[in-house]
């Protein structure tokens, strides 16, 4: 900033010097006889000197006056522009620095049991300042992306049971790592990229009671898998081609309590069945309840 002011500086003392020197010649055109006609009389001389003096000290006030009124907004503008540059800087570091904090306070006060990230995001180099919570029971992250590469981290936490990552595209690999995690009850995975080998690791997960999945890579073939999760109660698939058959196999789950598919291959026959023989379930398909659903209720 030092030296843009200094070139500023120089700048403008190079303006007030050209625009004295137009105020000089100005004068001068005005009062052409000052230099031609040396012969006049003193009196008129020094009518004409003081009129000419008093136009350039006018017009040298003014001139000084318009670069300083300039030079003030430039300053105001540079200052400006490096406060800027320091706000986005700090956002820049803000979500290591949120995140840090906010483990920290878990850390100081084994009754909290819950990390929920939503205002900044998350990703992976954040995630080894989980590694002393170990009393957190549920690990909420709304805002970023985590990849697999947390989630050994993560599936080290001792007693998590719940675990919601709403943008991250978790593989096959990183779902191997999360069923080493054997309090999981909640997985809550809509954007992952796992396909049906992934699925399968989840069968570890001995306590799994509720799966909420999205990924466009399984294809309805992942039934099988899942009708073999008998814990599940509560199983939300989104953007997973589950046909007639497949439906029929999950809702033979014998905790199945509520079934949410959205973007699914049912057909309208699949849903009849299903409504025909387990009416027991609560069933959403793509968020709303189907027409002849005998349990159908309004949602806000
Ligand atoms: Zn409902």
């Amino acid at each position: 900033m030092s030296d843009k002011k200094t070139s500023a500086q120089t700048d403008v003392s190079a303006v007030v010097a050209a625009i004295d020197d137009a105020a000089t010649e100005n004068a001068n055109l005005q009062n052409p006889e000052t230099e031609t006609n040396g012969e006049e009389s003193n009196n008129e001389n020094s009518v004409w000197s003081i009129r000419n003096r008093k136009r350039r000290r006018r017009i040298r006030t003014i001139a000084i006056a318009a670069v300083l009124v300039v030079l003030a907004i430039g300053i105001v503008m540079l200052v400006r522009g490096n406060r800027n540059a320091d706000e986005e800087a700090a956002t820049a570091v803000a979500p290591a620095i949120l995140f840090a904090e906010a483990c920290e306070a878990l850390a100081a006060n084994p009754e909290l049991k819950t990390l929920h990230v939503r205002e900044f995001e998350v990703s992976d180099p954040l995630i080894e300042k989980i590694k002393p919570l170990v009393g957190i029971e549920t690990f909420i992250v709304d805002k970023g992306a985590l990849t697999d590469q947390s989630m050994a981290t993560i599936a080290a936490l001792p007693k998590l049971r719940q675990l919601r990552l709403r943008l991250s595209p978790i593989t096959d690999e990183g779902l191997a790592e999360i069923t080493k995690c054997e309090s999981l009850q909640f997985l809550n995975l809509p954007h992952a990229e796992c396909g049906i080998i992934g699925v399968e690791k989840l069968l570890d997960l001995p306590n799994l009671r509720q799966l909420r999945l999205g990924s466009k890579k399984l294809t309805g073939e992942v039934a099988t898998v899942i009708a073999k999760m008998k814990k599940l109660r509560t199983l939300h698939l989104i953007g997973v081609p589950i046909t007639d058959e497949g439906l029929k196999q999950i809702a033979a789950l014998p905790q199945l309590e509520s079934l949410y598919l959205d973007d699914s291959s049912v057909t309208e026959a699949g849903w009849n069945w299903l409504f025909a023989n387990k009416n027991h379930l609560h069933v959403h398909i793509n968020q709303k309840h189907h027409d002849r659903d005998p349990n159908r209720h309004e949602h806000d």
